[in-house]
């Protein structure tokens, strides 16, 4: 590792940034890998989300110069802004920009979903296929979210703020940053509130986002968004579905026609990924059979196509794909040391490019029509009365708190942090003020 990228990297952890796509992956060991390209994920394929576009168009100069210090950290020769076409007015100001920057251009990409599944990014951007269960790194790219960027432009100044959209049934939809640590209830009265009666809320877009039952919760610095649908709409009826319900169904409706695997992303990539085998296991209690046909679904991404758009039955082929890499951790069987890794390469499908699924299709599949409206950028300054950092807003281990109920702290100060040789990062504070309760799950800040 360069010396350039043992401080880069050391910047990224004590900033605390983190992986802003959802993911919350510690940025800072992507730093110290090798790539040939640094990509930019900012194709945001979730319908109603716009934060990386916002985030683009009004601070694109950041995200240029994160782009640049993870290209020089990883050795790459060229970086890529991969963004959707349809974003003309975002591309025109990129363009303008990458002019003035060395090795850097924007991939224009086509307007469907999942293109911002970081492997299709890759093969979009590369012609390469990420090695079925492992990284854009195996084959010489990095890549990383919008806000993840901007942040790391910033490093070491902690992460105390994070972007995010709210949208779908509220009065004024918006794209703005808030302080890590307000709950979601605040973000959706800063948009003038839920326009329906029994709200519940998404966090995260529509395909990938979970229905969250407490209101109360804090943003994370991962957080991208929230849709709040009226409590009735069939999108959170079905996301809401527990696993008893969704293998009774389909244990009795499954009839195997195959669509959830034809139209999986990952499948169409080459990866042996088939939902419809997956769903075989509802016929097994336990044993062999369960095994052999769970097997199926490790590899898989969690991108709800098969779910929300490909079964024509309306069964959950993602949650049993979802169940049985669940059922697989227990027994500690993961790809690598599955029946299903043979080692030979992945060779994407013939028909990819016609399968490949329009957003606009997807809107009107998820009932979505009435609420696909901008989420215009909004500068709120809100100053909040309390906040609640959680010890876990990244992949690896949780941080321990490192303050006392009592005690004084300013913003940017480390309330969590993790040993350095484990992976994790600090988490911070986002507000000044008196700590309140602490656990280890949480401390709470009160202005
Ligand atoms: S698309 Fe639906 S019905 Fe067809 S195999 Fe998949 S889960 Fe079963
Ligand atoms: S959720 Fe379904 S479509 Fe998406 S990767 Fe998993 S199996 Fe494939």
């Amino acid at each position: 590792m360069s010396d350039f990228s043992a401080e880069f990297s050391r910047n990224l952890r004590a900033s605390g940034v983190v992986g802003a796509g959802g993911a919350g992956f510690p940025a800072y060991v992507k730093a110290q890998g090798r790539a040939e390209c640094a990509l930019v994920n900012a194709a945001e394929c979730e319908p109603l989300l716009k934060k990386d576009q916002k985030i683009l168009e009004y601070f694109p100069g950041k995200v240029f110069d994160g782009l640049e210090l993870m290209m020089k950290a990883v050795g790459a020769k060229r970086g890529l802004v991969g963004i959707k076409k349809k974003h003309e007015k975002v591309i025109l100001r990129l363009e303008e920009i990458a002019k003035s920057r060395k090795n850097i251009s924007v991939l224009e990409m086509g307007d469907y979903y999942p293109a911002g599944d970081e492997q299709c990014l890759v093969y979009e951007a590369t012609g390469r296929i990420v090695p079925p269960g492992g990284l854009p790194l195996d084959v010489g790219c990095v890549v990383s979210n919008v806000e993840t960027l901007y942040n790391a432009a910033f490093a070491p100044r902690p992460v105390t703020e994070t972007f995010i959209t709210v949208s779908g049934a509220v009065r004024k939809p918006a794209t703005f940053r808030v302080p890590v640590g307000v709950t979601w209830r605040e973000a959706v009265e800063l948009c003038g509130g839920a326009t329906v009666k029994a709200p519940a809320y998404i966090d995260g877009g529509p395909m990938m986002g979970k229905v969250m039952t407490d209101f109360e919760a804090p943003v994370v610095k991962a957080s991208g968004g929230i849709v709040v649908l009226p409590k009735d709409h069939p999108l959170i009826v079905k996301k809401a579905q527990s696993r008893p319900v969704f293998s009774r169904i389909g244990r009795s409706t499954c009839d195997q026609c195959s669509f959830c695997t034809e139209f999986c992303p990952r499948y169409m990539l080459g990866h042996n990924v088939q939902p419809h085998r997956v769903m075989r296991t509802m016929l097994f209690s336990s044993g062999p059979g369960h095994k052999l046909h769970s097997q199926y679904g490790l590899l898989c991404c969690e991108c709800s196509l098969c779910t929300l758009y490909a079964c024509p039955e309306g069964l959950n082929p993602r949650e049993a794909c979802v169940a049985a890499k669940a059922d697989l951790r227990e027994l500690k069987t993961g790809f690598k040391n599955s029946s299903l890794n043979t080692g030979r390469a992945p060779r994407v499908h013939p028909v990819r490019d016609f399968r490949k699924v329009p957003v606009s299709k997807l809107v009107k599949r998820l009932g979505l029509e009435g609420y696909n409206k901008d989420a215009p950028w909004t500068e709120f300054s809100y100053k909040p009365p309390r906040v609640k950092i959680l010890m876990s807003q990244h992949i690896g281990v949780p941080c321990v708190p490192s303050v006392k109920e009592g005690q004084r702290v300013e913003k940017g100060a480390v309330v969590g942090d993790v040993a350095a040789e484990k992976l994790g990062c600090p988490a911070h504070a986002s507000i000044s003020g008196t700590v309140g309760r602490v656990n280890e799950k949480y401390v709470e800040i009160t202005a």
